[in-house]
C-alpha cells in the first residue's frame, strides 16, 4: 500500500476547542456573533466572516490576545505522540487550518515544524488586526474558504497517495470528501455517518495511533 498522507485540522481537532470563538466570546463587541451566524447560514464566507470578526478587534490587543489563548488552549492527549509516530514511520503530516499564525504557531511550538503548518496570516500593522490569506482557494474552489483545506490538498498531495483527514467541523467537509479515510469528531463524525464517507471516530491522537497501527497491519 501506499504511504498515507495525513492532514490535519487544528482548533477543536489538535486543540479541545476552537479559539477564534474563544478569542471572539473575551474580546470582541457583541457584532461578532451575527457575524458567525452569517457564516453558519453561508450568507457569508468564511473568508470574509472571519475577517470581519477580526477586524472588530484593536491590533494593540495582539500581546493580551495571545497571552489568554496560551493560558486557555488545551493541546489534545496523544498530539505529541502521534508527530513522533508519524515519524518514525516516515508518514506526510500536515496541519490545515482556518485558525490563524499568530495563536496556530504559539500553541505547536515545540510540538510540529512550521514547515508543516498552513494556516491564515496577519497584519498588525493597522488600526484593527487584518487577516491576510496565503492558502485561499484555487481554481476549483468557489467557496472563499480564506484557507482552503481542498486547493492544500490538490497542492500537497503525491501520486497514488491514502489521503487521511482528520477533523471536527464543517471547515473539514469539503475536504473529507476528498480523502480516502477520514478521523472524526463532533459534527464532522456525523457528516460521516450521514454521507457514508468511510470513517473512525476519535477523542485523543492515541486513538489516532491506534487506527494507523491497524491499517498497517491490514495493508
Ligand atoms: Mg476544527
Ligand atoms: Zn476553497
Amino acid at each position: 500500500m501506499t504511504k498515507p498522507i495525513i492532514f490535519c485540522d487544528f482548533d477543536g481537532t489538535i486543540t479541545d476547542n476552537d479559539n477564534i470563538i474563544a478569542i471572539m466570546k473575551r474580546f470582541a463587541p457583541p457584532e461578532w456573533e451575527m457575524l458567525k451566524d452569517d457564516i453558519l447560514s453561508q450568507r457569508i464566507s468564511v473568508q470574509e466572516g472571519v475577517g470581519a470578526m477580526f477586524s472588530l478587534l484593536p491590533s494593540g490587543w495582539k500581546e493580551e490576545i495571545v497571552d489568554f489563548i496560551l493560558q486557555n488552549a488545551r493541546i489534545r492527549d496523544g498530539f505529541r505522540e502521534f508527530v513522533a509516530f508519524t515519524k518514525e514511520r516516515d508518514i506526510s503530516l500536515y496541519v490545515i487550518s482556518g485558525g490563524i499564525d499568530f495563536f496556530v504557531y504559539p500553541l505547536l511550538e515545540g510540538l510540529i515544524e512550521k514547515e508543516r503548518i498552513f494556516c491564515n496570516g496577519s497584519d498588525f500593522s493597522g488600526e484593527t488586526i487584518r487577516i491576510t490569506w496565503p492558502h485561499s482557494c484555487d481554481e476549483q474552489c468557489q467557496n472563499g474558504c480564506g484557507c482552503c483545506k481542498p486547493s492544500l490538498l490538490r497542492k500537497l498531495t503525491k501520486p497514488d497517495a491514502f489521503h487521511i483527514v482528520i477533523g471536527d467541523s464543517i471547515t473539514d467537509l469539503a475536504v473529507a470528501k476528498l480523502a480516502d479515510h477520514v478521523i472524526a469528531r463532533d459534527f464532522l463524525l456525523q457528516k460521516c455517518q450521514e454521507l457514508d464517507i468511510p470513517h473512525t471516530p476519535f477523542t485523543t491522537f492515541f486513538d489516532v495511533i491506534h487506527f494507523l497501527e491497524t491499517m498497517e497491519v491490514r495493508s
